[in-house]
């Protein structure tokens, strides 16, 4: 589904991601581990869209989209998650949720001005579709709760509502469990997983919990240095000699 080609970004003289290929299955919940400073994030932010590479190419089923903004990545199906932006603390979760279609494709609230009839319609639609992601979410309790009032965990099951009110093909995570109870830890996993395997999300995921890593992603790709080092099943990356040097060992 995704293809990463040979990909250099350099900070300066520093090569925080130092020639990464990989390949991303369409279907698939592929986790990125590896250590602090392995060029991860950096990675995921160049392909999708938040950083140019110095070089390398990047490609969705085919197409080149490197370099591509993120919002027409957005329109591709493609979206990193993000914690939820301050400004948005003081409006409630479904309020988080409704507002993510106009305000990511570019749609101005002009139009809203300009077509109220309309617009009242598709606000109905979208509360429809904001209250259904909740209710798969397990978190319908939460609609009238504002954003800055819910947990670490609570904020990361809204963050994953966010991609499920525009169909995401494939959704980057990053760090999930930071912070997180283990309980909700759970949650999260389970709504991960259900939606692989319900909605046919592809999902890339970067983790340091190796019990997360371990009950969902298959395969697993260990960074270190700015390149890729290993790619297996946890069991296999686990037992890679260059992987318990370079992360686990430490
Ligand atoms: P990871 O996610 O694996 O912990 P990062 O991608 O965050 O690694 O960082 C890789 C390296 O690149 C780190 O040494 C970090 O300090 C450096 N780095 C990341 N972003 C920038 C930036 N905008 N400017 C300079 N250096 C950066």
């Amino acid at each position: 589904m995704i293809v990463v080609d040979d990909i250099h970004k350099h900070f300066g003289g520093f090569r925080a991601v130092d020639g990464a290929s990989l390949t991303i299955r369409e279907g698939s919940i592929t986790g990125l581990i590896g250590p602090n400073g392995a060029g991860k994030t950096t990675l995921f932010n160049v392909i999708a869209g938040h950083l140019k590479p110095t070089s390398g190419r990047v490609t969705m089923g085919g197409e080149d989209i490197t370099g591509l903004p993120p919002h027409e990545l957005f329109h591709k199906g493609l979206l990193r998650t993000f914690q939820i932006a301050h400004e948005f603390h003081s409006m409630t979760v479904r309020e988080n949720l409704m507002m993510v279609p106009g305000d990511q494709t570019g749609e101005t609230l002009v139009n809203a001005w300009l077509k109220r009839r309309q617009i009242a319609r598709e606000e109905e639609a979208l509360r429809r579709k904001a209250d259904e992601v909740l209710e798969f979410l397990t978190i319908s309790h939460l609609a009238d709760e504002k954003a800055g009032n819910l947990s670490g965990g609570q904020k990361k099951l809204l963050e994953l509502g966010r991609t499920m009110m525009v169909d995401a093909k494939i959704v980057f995570l990053d760090e999930v469990g930071a912070g997180v109870n283990r309980t909700l830890l759970m949650t999260i996993a389970d709504a991960i997983l259900r939606l692989n395997k319900e909605r046919g999300y592809t999902f890339v995921v970067i983790e340091h919990d190796m019990d997360f890593i371990g009950k969902l992603c298959d395969p697993v790709i260990c960074m270190a240095e700015g390149k890729v080092l290993a790619e297996g099943t946890l069991d296999e990356i686990k037992a890679n000699e260059q992987v318990i040097e370079a992360y686990l060992g430490t």
